[in-house]
């Protein structure tokens, strides 16, 4: 059992994805919301919970009904709107800006482009707008267009250092390159690594006291060989093999 510990970290980002897509369950690839939303709201959710970004959200169309009058409408104004979101001063001129190129260099309010597009040419584009980042980039790409990228957030980032499938000093933006190339490339497996560490990150392996002793990647996880040793047969024998919809809804 204590070789398990002692995986290369590609094999680990597997044995994680085998695992916890057991543990969360497949998940269907259609797009879940629309590119421009996908895009927007990404941008809306940063360190803001999923309940207040969707309000930000609804506040904002509600307000000027649609691209067309949330470009036109007055930034303090639009701020004001998507004010449960953490930064609503700086995303309101963000969202504007992103508009305004979108428009001016595709004349309507679309991403569509993006399908077509080889992925690097995609991330350098959506990166090049204010307040893009990778995640957030390879989010879109992912989510709507399917392709082959991975996004991570600090909770997969969380994961894959604990767990041991990326180095103690791989940043997360060097993580969507390190983790992506131990993955083979096919959307779907990205999708599920992605949410599935997401909200183990979320839900299980918590920033200031991860819950080691009910995580299913105990047996080759770094962090718990650090702290609790070697898991023995006992332990995990006691771990959930499914996930316990009385802990908590799965939202992203
Ligand atoms: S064993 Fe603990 S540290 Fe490792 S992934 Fe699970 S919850 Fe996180």
């Amino acid at each position: 059992m204590t070789d398990a510990y002692a995986l290369p970290p590609a094999q680990k980002t597997w044995q994680d994805h085998v695992i916890l897509n057991e543990f969360f369950g497949p998940l269907d690839p259609t797009p879940r919301r629309a590119p421009m939303r996908e895009l927007i709201s990404t941008l809306l959710s940063h360190r803001t919970t999923h309940r207040d970004e969707e309000l930000a959200y609804d506040r904002m169309l509600e307000a000027f009904t649609d691209w067309e009058g949330v470009l036109a409408a007055p930034t303090t104004e639009l701020a004001h709107a998507i004010r449960t979101t953490r930064w609503p001063d700086t995303q309101a001129p963000r969202i504007q800006e992103i508009l305004r190129r979108i428009k001016a260099e595709q004349g309507a309010f679309t991403l569509d482009f993006l399908a077509d597009w080889p992925v690097e040419k995609g991330l350098e584009w959506l990166t090049a707008m204010p307040g893009i980042g990778l995640k957030t980039a390879s989010l879109v790409l992912l989510f709507t267009y399917q392709k082959p990228v991975l996004p991570v957030d600090v909770h997969v980032h969380r994961v894959a250092q604990r767990v041991g499938m990326i180095g103690p000093k791989v940043s997360v933006e060097k993580a969507h390159q390190v983790l992506l190339e131990q993955l083979p490339k096919d959307a779907l497996v990205l999708l599920n690594f992605h949410k599935h560490n997401y909200w183990h990150g979320q839900h299980v392996c918590f920033f200031a006291k991860p819950d080691c002793p009910r995580c299913l990647l105990k047996g080759f996880c770094n962090y718990y060989l650090e702290h609790y040793g070697p898991a023995t047969a006992e332990a995990l024998a006691a771990t959930p093999t499914h996930w316990d919809s009385a802990r908590g809804t799965l939202q992203h």
